[in-house]
């Protein structure tokens, strides 16, 4: 059945006060970071309401007709909307044939609902022909936008939804429910902190191996900066597995080297269980160099979306060129691109 999260309990109460009150709007939109379980709410509110009896918090009885159909992926008044290829767009077609769904009486004489996700992938035909929709919503219908980056919307998509933003609960609030959820010897605080304080987030990146991987790219950079492995090696290590990934680890590691240059004091780090290790590589590089290192780290990661070799050929410049150490003179390491 439709999952509930401990954390979302506040914005649910709010929903209900609004669906006790008559007030629910034609569309909403669940705006925030990822990793806080916008889709899990977005189905849970959608079970709620094409629950034939649902229980006195507003949540569906998983028991009905309609619960039944729900958890079998067949209500026929219910669609999820998502791209054809995970990264694609939403297409017009799709919201077309949205558009048409949503005009048809409910099979189960209740709400009509559709689930978009990422509502921030729709293109801009799409989202025009949503925006009609939107504009004049057929009666008992209901739309959930999900959007992690929901800017990237129209203005005129946004300003006909509802919004429900989402934000990291505070780390103190979610630790137990982590805690029961990852393997013994990982650290729920620190996963929780790394991930920005988004549960699930945090929770995925408790994979062992994942979690395996990041201490490996570390001791592979640092190994780098001390002399005792070459750039070539390194950039062969950083090339495996996932290596959007691993690019992300580059630029957040580098993020925080900057913040730790800017700082007297103790600043926030987006890795803090990396403090020690971070603040002695901060203190090999210039202020200069390291916002040059971050902005040649974030044209990496650009540059490995389209093209797996020069995406090697750049790491072993970037890793070279941070093993020649301090006051080496030299400018940003090219990104070799093509
Ligand atoms: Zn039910």
């Amino acid at each position: 059945m439709a999952e509930r999260l401990p954390w979302h309990e506040p914005l649910w109460g709010q929903l209900q006060s609004r669906r006790a009150a008559g007030r629910l709007p034609h569309a909403w939109l669940l705006a925030g970071p990822e990793g806080l379980g916008k889709r899990v709410f977005a189905r849970r509110l959608a079970a709620a309401l094409l629950c034939e009896a649902p229980e006195s918090a507003g949540d569906a009885c998983t028991r009905c007709r309609a619960c039944h159909l729900f958890q079998a992926g067949s209500h026929p008044d219910y669609r999820a909307v998502q791209p054809s290829e995970e990264g694609k767009a939403i297409k017009v077609d799709q919201i077309r044939e949205l558009s048409d769904f949503l005009g048809f009486t409910a099979q189960y004489g209740r709400h009509k609902i559709a689930v978009l996700e990422p509502a921030d992938r729709l293109n801009v035909n799409a989202a025009n022909s949503l925006l009609k929709t939107l504009e004049e919503p057929p009666g008992n219908s209901l739309l959930v936008l999900v959007a992690s980056q929901a800017a990237r919307l129209p203005a005129t998509v946004r300003s006909r939804c509802q919004k429900l933003r989402f934000e990291p609960p505070p780390v103190g609030e979610t630790l137990p429910w982590l805690k029961s959820r990852i393997a013994a010897g990982l650290e729920a605080q620190i996963l929780l902190e790394v991930a920005g304080g988004a549960p699930l987030a945090a929770l995925a990146l408790a994979d062992p191996p994942r979690w395996n991987r990041r201490r490996h790219l570390i001791d592979s950079y640092d190994r780098v900066l001390s002399g005792t492995t070459d750039p070539v090696r390194a950039a062969e290590t950083w090339g495996q597995g996932d290596l959007a990934e691993n690019l992300r680890w580059l630029v957040g590691w580098h993020s925080d080297l900057i913040r730790l240059k800017m700082s007297s004091g103790s600043p926030r780090l987006g890795n803090p269980d990396l403090r020690a290790l971070l603040r002695r590589w901060a203190d090999r590089w210039s202020a200069r160099e390291l916002f040059e290192r971050l902005d040649s780290a974030v044209r990496l990661s650009v540059l490995c979306a389209t093209s797996q070799v020069n995406a090697q050929l750049s790491l072993e410049v970037f890793f070279g060129d941070g093993a020649e150490g301090v006051g080496s003179g030299r400018s940003s390491p090219p990104v070799i691109e093509g």
